[in-house]
């Protein structure tokens, strides 16, 4: 039976299309965006440790109270913001489900939603899917920052969702405090909702403050502020997020999130809740991460491949147009295949495919990862 394809323009996301490629050819895969080290051992033993003591069950529909709490306290010590861990605080299955049920809340047929491209592959459906309009606004080439002017002209009554992410992905650009000023001054007081992408909030380097929605009361009263454990603690697999909103807002998001998912993994939530208390796990994730990022640009400057800056989350955009001036796709195809590390060709985070003949690394694996596939990328 035929059916009408309510995302005709949605294929297979780029990142099982480029990790599927990078298996099929046994190649180094710096493509999807995950760790290749081992989870925390203690918290492996916390996830089993409630799993034996009976938490096994439905968690509740918000998430596990402790959790709620842990993430409350967090908040207000990190951006200096009173979060109410009972109304405010939503748990999710990853923040992909936080950004849909965000979206689902809010956009209504025919509401416009500020995209701001390059942009992660999740919102744009997700958008679609409830009838809203994206409007795309690029980030300039080759520092990715926001024109302040263009969103301002962008802006129209059916504008009724802004979505930001910050630290960005896929090019490690970070929000800084004169954006946050521009957007409070472009949004003013008319009504309109901001999304905060803020999955890689404790990535972020050189001693740069990350700039949360969270910080600004004039902005957090109208926003979903999204994270997700995942990216905190190497567990990209066991999908737990959460969204930090004013309660009105909460309540409408809550009444997607109980029907989409219900409730997430149970004993995950309690381990979660009991290890947030060590503070350094997350707190020395930055440098953890800038390490690495140091260690892969050192590795790499033989190389014809050239590093844009990139000031948090685990990527890294390298420019490949000293190489060759094949489009990203067909040159991240070729990487894979005939040399054997997989990269993201970032056009795809495009409506238009733009190409600025870049790839997106993945830089969360071990140094000996980072090692073997600089070697190969230094002789290309
Ligand atoms: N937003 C961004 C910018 C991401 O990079 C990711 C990671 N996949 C997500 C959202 C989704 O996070 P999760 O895996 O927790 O669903
Ligand atoms: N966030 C990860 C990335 O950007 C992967 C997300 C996914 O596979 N859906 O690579």
């Amino acid at each position: 039976m035929n059916i009408e394809s309510k995302l005709p323009d949605v294929g297979t996301t780029i990142f099982t299309v480029m990790s599927r490629l990078a298996q099929e050819h046994n190649a180094i895969n710096l493509s999807q965006g995950f760790p290749d080290f081992d989870v925390n051992p203690e918290l492996i033993d916390l996830v089993a440790k409630y799993m034996r003591a009976g938490q096994n069950q439905y968690a509740p529909m918000q998430g596990v109270p402790a959790l709620r709490q842990a993430i409350a306290e967090k908040t207000g010590a990190l951006y200096g913001a009173s979060v109410g861990p009972e109304t405010e605080v939503t748990v999710t299955s990853g923040a992909t489900e936080a950004l849909h049920c965000a979206i689902s809340a809010v956009v209504r047929p025919g509401d416009e939603v500020i995209i701001f491209e390059p942009a992660f592959d999740s919102y744009v459906p997700a958008v679609s899917l409830n009838h809203g309009i994206p409007v795309y606004i690029t980030l300039t080439f080759p520092d990715y920052r926001i024109d302040w002017d263009q969103v301002h002209k962008a802006l129209s009554p059916k504008t009724r969702l802004i979505i930001l992410n910050s630290p960005h992905n896929p090019t490690g650009m970070i929000l800084q405090p004169e954006d946050m000023t521009a957007l409070a001054r472009v949004v003013g007081d008319q009504k309109i909702f901001i999304i905060g992408d803020e999955v890689y909030e404790h990535i972020i380097f050189d001693n740069v403050v990350h700039e949360s929605l969270l910080r600004y009361p004039d902005l957090s009263s109208k926003s979903f502020v999204i994270s997700s454990f995942g990216k905190t603690y190497h567990t990209t697999g066991w999908k737990i997020g959460y969204c930090i909103a004013p309660e009105a807002l909460s309540t409408e998001f809550r009444k997607v999130h109980q029907f989409l998912t219900f409730a997430s993994n149970t004993p995950i939530q309690y381990a979660y809740a009991e290890i947030m208390q060590k503070k350094e796990l997350y707190l020395n994730l930055a440098s953890f991460y800038q390490q690495k990022r140091d260690q892969f640009q050192a590795l790499l400057k033989p190389s014809r491949f050239k590093a844009l800056p990139c000031r948090g989350t685990y990527f890294q955009m390298l420019d490949y147009s000293a190489i060759t001036d094949e489009p990203n796709e067909i040159f991240a195809r070729r990487l894979t295949t005939e040399f054997g590390v997989a990269a993201i060709p970032p056009s795809v985070f495009y409506h238009n495919q733009d190409d600025n003949h870049v790839l997106r690394f993945c830089f969360a694996k071990k140094d000996q990862t980072l090692k073997e596939a600089a070697e190969i990328l230094c002789k290309i």
